[in-house]
Order: C-alpha cells, then sequence, then structure tokens
C-alpha cells in the first residue's frame, strides 16, 4: 500500500468537503439576511419549506459532513472540522443575543454536541492508528509503520538511510526454550535498540526477528550500525520460572540509503536486505553497505541457481576423469571424477563457479547425488578388479554432513555393484569445521565399507594433528596453492614435505595437487609425497580417454 498515494487522497478528499461545508454555510448565511422573518418559508419546486427548517437541515448536514472529515484524517481533519464547527456555533450564537430569538438554541446544542464527537472519534482513529502501527511484542513500530516513516522521508526528499538488521540465531532460541522466551528476548533486544538508537529513533520490528532502524540524515549509519551489533551481541540473561537462561545473540546488519540506492521504499529495502544477506555471508555480528556490485553479483548468482535447476532438470551436467599418477614410475594411480556444466548454447561453466553458489543452497545435495551416481555407473565393471584403482569423487561439505549421506552412497555401488575398494570420498578440510560430529561418524562408517576418504585441499584451513589422528582418513591432498609456491624457496618446499611426513606419519597417502610444470615436478619428486595430480601428467579428460589409461 502507498501512504503517500493514500494521504494525498485523504487530503484532496478533506479539502472537497471543507469547500462543501463552506458552500452549504454560505447558503445558511444568504437564507438567513434575505429572511429576516422568523416565520419565513422558501419554495422549492412548487413546496414552500420554513426558512429555519432549510437551516436546520443544512447545519447538520454541515456537522456530519465535519465528522466524515474526523474520520478521513483524525489529526487535521479534526482542526478543520472544529474551526468550520466552531465558527456556525460563534456566528449563530452572535445572531441568536443579537436578535433575541432563541430559535436557532436546538442547532447550538447539536453543534456542541458534534464538537464533543469530533474529538471522541478523533481519539479513537489515533488510538487504532496507532495501533495499527506498533508491534505488540516489542511496543516499537511495525512494518506498516516502518514504510510509514520511510514513505514520508522519501516524500520530504530529506537525505536518509535504514538499517535492516537480523537476529540471526534467534530462531535457534525460539526452537530451544519457546516463543515466550522468544518473546522477552525480543523485548531485551527492543530495549537495547532504545538505548542505542535513542528514543526518537524510528525503530522497528519488520517481523519474526528482523528489525528496521531510519537513520536521520546527521547521524552515520555505519557508525550506529556498529554500536547496534555490539550492544545486541551482550549476554542476555533471562530469568524464566525457576531457572536462570543465558544467550548470546548473534546478528547481522544491511544498510542502504536515500537517495543514492534508490528513489522509493520498495528499492530501499530492496538494498538493505540484499546487504544484510552478504554481511551474513560474511559471518556472525557483521554489517555491509550496499553498493551496485551485490546486486549485480545477486543477479548472476540467481541465474546461475537458474541453470544448475534447468541442467538437473535435463541433465546438462557430465563429469571428466583426471587422472592421478605414483611420482615413483609414473604409473595409473586412478581419477578424481570432476563435474561439469554445458549450457545449452554449448559454453561449458566450471564447478568453481556454480558450486559454491549450489553450496548456499540444497541444490548441492542433488548435485552430489547426481555426480555420484553419474561417476559409479560409467566405471562399473570397468576396473579390473586385481588392482587398486581408485575413482575419487567429491562431497560437499554440507552433504558430509547429513545423516544419510553414507546410506546413499551405499545404495548406490549396490546398485551398479561397484566393488567399494575402488572407491574414494574426497571432502574439504573446511567441512569438518561444520556439523564435526557428524562429519567424523560419517568417515568410521565409510571406512567400515572399505571406501578410502581423502582429506581435499589440505594445508589451507586449520586441522589439528590430533584432529587428523580422530578423523582416521587415508589419503590427504596438499592444496594447489601450496604447490603454486613450491618454487618459491626452502621453505615452501619443507612445508609441502612436512606435511607429507605427518601424513605418512598417520598412515596416510599424499597426493600433490596442481602440479602444472616439470620444474615443480623436479621439486615433487624430492618431497616425501606419493602421487600427483596435475597437468603436467594428466588434464581432465572423457571417460573414453580415461579408459585407455587404464
Ligand atoms: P578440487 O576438488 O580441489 O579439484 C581440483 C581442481 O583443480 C579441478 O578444478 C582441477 O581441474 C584443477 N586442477 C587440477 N590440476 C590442475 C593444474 O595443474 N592446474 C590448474 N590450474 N588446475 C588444476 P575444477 O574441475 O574446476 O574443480 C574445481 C572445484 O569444484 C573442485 O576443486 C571441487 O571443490 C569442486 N568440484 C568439482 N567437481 C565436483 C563434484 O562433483 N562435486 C562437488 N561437490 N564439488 C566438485
Ligand atoms: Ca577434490
Ligand atoms: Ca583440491
Amino acid at each position: 500500500m502507498d501512504f503517500m498515494r493514500q494521504k494525498r487522497k485523504g487530503h484532496l478528499i478533506i479539502i472537497a468537503l471543507t469547500l462543501l461545508c463552506i458552500v452549504m454555510y454560505g447558503y445558511v448565511v444568504v437564507l438567513g439576511s434575505r429572511n429576516r422573518n422568523p416565520n419565513a418559508v422558501i419554495t422549492y419546486f412548487g413546496v414552500d419549506y420554513p426558512v429555519n427548517t432549510i437551516q436546520g437541515l443544512l447545519q447538520q448536514l454541515i456537522n456530519m459532513t465535519c465528522i466524515i472529515i474526523t474520520c478521513v484524517d483524525c489529526i487535521s481533519g479534526r482542526n478543520i472540522s472544529f474551526v468550520i464547527v466552531g465558527i456556525t456555533l460563534v456566528m449563530t450564537g452572535v445572531r441568536m443575543l443579537a436578535t433575541g430569538n432563541i430559535q436557532p438554541l436546538p442547532g447550538e446544542i447539536s453543534g456542541s454536541i458534534t464538537i464533543v464527537i469530533i474529538f471522541l472519534v478523533a481519539g479513537l482513529f489515533r488510538d487504532a492508528r496507532r495501533k495499527s502501527f506498533t508491534d505488540y511484542t516489542t511496543g516499537l513500530l511495525n512494518q506498516r509503520g516502518f514504510l510509514y516513516a520511510l514513505d514520508t522521508k522519501i516524500h520530504e526528499k530529506k537525505m536518509c538511510s535504514i538499517i535492516y538488521y537480523q537476529l540471526s540465531n534467534f530462531r535457534a532460541i525460539n526452537d530451544d526454550y519457546g516463543h515466550e522466551v522468544g518473546d522477552i528476548v525480543l523485548k531485551v533486544v527492543a530495549d537495547r535498540f532504545r538505548q542505542t538508537v535513542g528514543e526518537n529513533g524510528n525503530i522497528s520490528r519488520i517481523g519474526g526477528a528482523v528489525f528496521a532502524v531510519l537513520v536521520p540524515a546527521n547521524t552515520d549509519p555505519e557508525e550506529l550500525a556498529e554500536r547496534i551489533i555490539s550492544s545486541v551481541s551482550k549476554r542476555i540473561d533471562i530469568v524464566f520460572g525457576d531457572v536462570n537462561l543465558g544467550f548470546y545473540l548473534e546478528s547481522n546488519a544491511g544498510i542502504s540509503s536515500f537517495p543514492a540506492d534508490g528513489h522509493d521504499r520498495n528499492n530501499l529495502v530492496r538494498c538493505a536486505d540484499v546487504a544484510l544477506i552478504y554481511a551474513t555471508e560474511a559471518g556472525a555480528n557483521t554489517y555491509d553497505v550496499f553498493d551496485e556490485d551485490m546486486s549485480s553479483r545477486m543477479l548472476h548468482d540467481k541465474e546461475i541457481e537458474r541453470m544448475i535447476k534447468e541442467s538437473l532438470d535435463k541433465k546438462y551436467f557430465y563429469m571428466v576423469y583426471q587422472p592421478q599418477f605414483h611420482v615413483d614410475g609414473k604409473r595409473l594411480r586412478g581419477f578424481e571424477a570432476l563435474i561439469r556444466m554445458k549450457r545449452h548454447d554449448g559454453i561449458v561453466i566450471s564447478p568453481g563457479e556454480f558450486i559454491p553458489i549450489a553450496e548456499k543452497s540444497n541444490l548441492i545435495y542433488s548435485i552430489d547425488e547426481f555426480a555420484f551416481d553419474y561417476v559409479i555407473s560409467e566405471f562399473a565393471g570397468k576396473i579390473p578388479d586385481d588392482s587398486n584403482l581408485k575413482v575419487s569423487v567429491n562431497i560437499s561439505a554440507n552433504g558430509m554432513a547429513s545423516e544419510d549421506t553414507v546410506s546413499k552412497v551405499i545404495e548406490i555401488i549396490n546398485k551398479y555393484k561397484f566393488n567399494p575398494k575402488h572407491l574414494e570420498i574426497e571432502i574439504t578440510e573446511y567441512s569438518l569445521a561444520e556439523s564435526q560430529e557428524q562429519t567424523i561418524k560419517n568417515i568410521a562408517k565409510l571406512r567400515e565399507y572399505g571406501i578410502t576418504v581423502a582429506l581435499d585441499d589440505f594445508g589451507t584451513g586449520y586441522t589439528s594433528l590430533a584432529h587428523l589422528m580422530k578423523l582416521s582418513a587415508g589419503v590427504l591432498k596438499v592444496d594447489k596453492s601450496l604447490v603454486d609456491d613450491i618454487e618459491k624457496g626452502e621453505v615452501n618446499r619443507d612445508f609441502i614435505g612436512s606435511i607429507g611426513s605427518m601424513g605418512h606419519l598417520l598412515n596416510c597417502e599424499v597426493i600433490l595437487e596442481g602440479v602444472e610444470t616439470e620444474k615443480q615436478l623436479e621439486y615433487v619428486k624430492e618431497l616425501d609425497c606419493d602421487i600427483v595430480q596435475g597437468y603436467v601428467w594428466g588434464k581432465p579428460m572423457s571417460l573414453e580417454e580415461a579408459l585407455k589409461l587404464l
């Protein structure tokens, strides 16, 4: 609903009704001055009417119109009505005193009653409006109230910013402790907002755990967002029944500004929301300021998401296989399966572009499942059983952290009668950070089935030695970024070498990924590492080419 359009419409109605009152009152005055005799009559369409009756009728119509004006706008309408009815009362009163004729007295009484009604109606409407703009739980403005305030600022062409603010872990609190505790937390947060922003700031609860602040032009929105985040993230202690509960709230904020980011409220809110999404991705208790780049990245991500869905639907995905060789003698060790997406126009999109986007949604589960089924179906019956060759499939961090992953893997290898000793599953070091417990359980189960687990992109994360021992991964894949620096100096080579030694200490095979040149290969051969996967010995290839290497 556009509040400003509604307001303009209201003003037009008030002006029209006020003019009508003036015309009616003008006619009352004209009738009075032309017919001084109290018993005068006036003829309309051949019928005689007493002038007093016509005057009384018009007066009542004026009173009614003034009540309608008050209903249209409980503040300016009330004031205008008060002036109109007041003038008619005073004028008639003066006339009564001057002529000593008390015939208009009933009109005076009904006029006075109308003034009382105007005040009552105005009060009721003001109350109803206040309620319709107020959030019941926190006493702050609600979304309607916020949009009204924002519309007013835009209408007045006053520079301002909006802060969209979300409590990211509020849902967990609501789920764990119930809505009553959730409501108390919201009230505490609202108080902290009031203390930080000030009572006069336009603070609103938009819904759920989303708040918004309308920042006036003379306040730095970034500084205010920072203050809000730090004040809300302080510990909250609640006594609920006979238990003491303590929480740390996590939150994020997004900022957009008028007129730089948009000329209407929808755009401004969308921009603040986009900035909020970016802040949320950056981690807890951060804020971000909208810029045009965000919008285009968002559109690009949406387009990729759409393409992923289309590709899953129309089978535009396919797999390529990059060979891995033992450093010693360049014997084939196996292949890493890598996914590709082919657009309808034939352009191939690399997973580096679409996997991170898929990981933000549930699409990654479908991709993982597709890739797994595809690879196992392609290699089923192709690998000699007496060999130790491996086919390695990537599983996302989310996939590895979900409970049913292992059962799905087993279901697929059974479906194609694939020997699990030829299967390797790659998980990134980073996936261990997410839902560690389930991931560790899944790794152990996969190992029980004879499946090898490789820790990918190793050396970029923070996996401790103790953690590594607990994981019992069979393979460490040293990240390409470390191999890239292999020529830079002794320290870099020593670092890779020590990862290799540590891997061997834990009974892991060590793979170096992304070896591109002969020069790098020379250095690699001197290190304590087993396997090379890189362009120098083989790029990702089709199944037919891969099978020729067997
Ligand atoms: P990753 O698992 O670390 O895969 C290795 C990437 O390094 C591959 O890129 C591979 O083509 C590339 N690479 C290998 N050797 C060289 C080299 O010598 N030089 C250079 N410049 N690059 C080399 P790709 O295929 O683009 O895959 C990128 C990432 O996408 C993968 O990194 C992996 O994280 C993800 N990914 C690929 N396929 C899948 C999949 O089926 N499922 C999931 N969940 N993720 C996948
Ligand atoms: Ca990998
Ligand atoms: Ca890797």
